[in-house]
């Protein structure tokens, strides 16, 4: 885009959204430099852009820092290069914001929670393309935002934001921006609490003031159930807020009732999100893998009566308070990875359990215990890392093993 002609980026990052930020920047003729830690990374930039240790040789002559999403700016050094070189610190949703003065008229709606961002996401763009609406999903979820064609006139982006692209996102204004829910995540990258909350609020501090804001924490949400003519995608509490911020957005974008209940209808869901991947002999097989904390496990517990739970991964804190009151739900738990003993210690008393080591061991153990009318779930509170490359390739390996049953 013409926005960014004239000025010196410094690129540092180059998984997805780095590299679509080098090869837009570059097309549109701006000046760049790029640079990663890892050398396939740095390769796969190199046709486009001039490669620069920047961690060696420093940010002076930059204009602006690119960086992705997931380089922790609270201690890497490279924030305080930038700071020494007068170099603002951005991401590619930035790089977005600025550019949009040149994309046909559009709206766009932004959406952060600790937990249903992709949900919420993919729910609104589904809701929106069904009626008619050009619209495509991007931020934390989809294509990179630089890599994808501008939407003809009167489309809608909807970006799924997390707290660390908010951070080095400064000027987007959302026509309709979502808050879903705030609880205790990523605290190794926030001071505090607070912090992390204040990151998402950002959302809302960068809108103008005719924007339509929706804050979830603010609704009174009592339900419990499916409403009749919902997705079945969409069962449980949870995806009872997400829709609720769906059915929100879209009627602030201008959809008729009866669209948003036809998208609703119709909706597929997520792989990975409460996905149930098979049911033999009356027992039901459930990857909610994208449940890496103990707030995202709650409401899968919740969703059903009686579970076997696979449960335990890399953890991210010690205390059981959001899954406490869901335990009742639990006929046993199946505890695997590095955190077999926090788990053990954490139930000791209210839940039996017993410790598999590997998914594949849980699943198996997990299945011959089952009888008709439990689920086997995997919902496990913690991230994959230690075990897995990422959710996707946990829950990926648990609908394996659940096939070779
Ligand atoms: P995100 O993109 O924010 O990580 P997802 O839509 O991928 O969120 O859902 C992640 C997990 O969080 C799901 O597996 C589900 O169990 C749980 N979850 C989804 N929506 C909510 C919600 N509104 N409140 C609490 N937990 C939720």
């Amino acid at each position: 885009s013409e926005a960014w002609q004239g000025k010196r980026y410094a690129v540092y990052g180059l998984a997805r959204s780095g590299l679509a930020s080098v090869e837009a920047l570059v097309r549109s003729g701006a000046k760049v430099a790029c640079w990663d830690d890892k050398e396939e990374a740095r390769n796969a930039a190199s046709p486009f852009a001039e490669r620069i240790d920047f961690l060696e040789a420093g940010l002076e002559g930059f204009d602006a820092l690119v960086v992705s999403p997931g380089v922790p700016l609270n201690r890497h050094p490279i924030r305080e290069l930038a700071e020494k070189a007068g170099c603002e610190i951005i991401g590619d949703v930035e790089l977005f914001a600025r550019a949009r003065g040149t994309l046909p008229e559009h709206s766009v709606v932004g959406i952060t929670g600790t937990n249903g961002k992709s949900t919420t996401t993919a729910l609104i763009t589904h809701i929106l393309k069904e009626s008619g609406v050009p619209a495509t999903m991007s931020g934390n979820i989809g294509v990179p935002i630089l890599s994808q064609d501008p939407l003809p006139a009167g489309g809608v982006y909807v970006l799924e934001l997390s707290s660390y692209q908010i951070d080095i996102t400064k000027s987007l204004d959302c026509e309709v921006a979502v808050l879903l829910n705030v609880t205790p995540d990523h605290l190794d990258r926030y001071d505090g609490f607070e912090a992390y909350r204040d990151s998402k609020l950002r959302l809302f501090e960068m809108q103008g003031e005719t924007r339509v804001e929706i804050d979830m924490r603010d609704m009174k949400l009592a339900f419990d159930g499916t409403p009749g003519g919902w997705s079945a995608s969409l069962a449980g509490p949870h995806n009872f807020e997400n829709a609720t911020a769906a059915i929100l957005a879209c009627s602030a974008l201008g959809l008729e009732r009866d669209q948003i209940e036809t998208g609703l209808a119709s909706f597929a869901g997520l792989p990975h999100r409460m996905e149930q991947v098979a049911e033999k002999d009356g027992v039901r097989f459930v990857n909610d893998s994208k449940a890496t904390n103990p707030a995202s496990a709650a409401p899968a517990l919740a969703a059903y009566d009686k579970v076997r739970w696979i449960v335990g991964g890399q953890a991210k804190t010690e205390s059981l308070d959001e899954l406490e009151p869901q335990l009742g739900h639990v006929v046993k738990a199946y505890l695997i990875g590095e955190s077999e003993d926090l788990w053990a210690r954490l139930l000791d008393g209210k839940v039996e359990t017993v410790r598999c080591g590997t998914l594949e061991e849980a699943v198996k153990v997990a299945a011959a215990d089952a009888s008709a009318g439990e689920v086997v779930l995997l919902s496990p509170a913690c991230a994959s890392f230690d075990q897995f490359a990422h959710f996707e390739a946990r829950g990926d390996a648990f609908r394996e093993a659940v096939e070779r049953l």
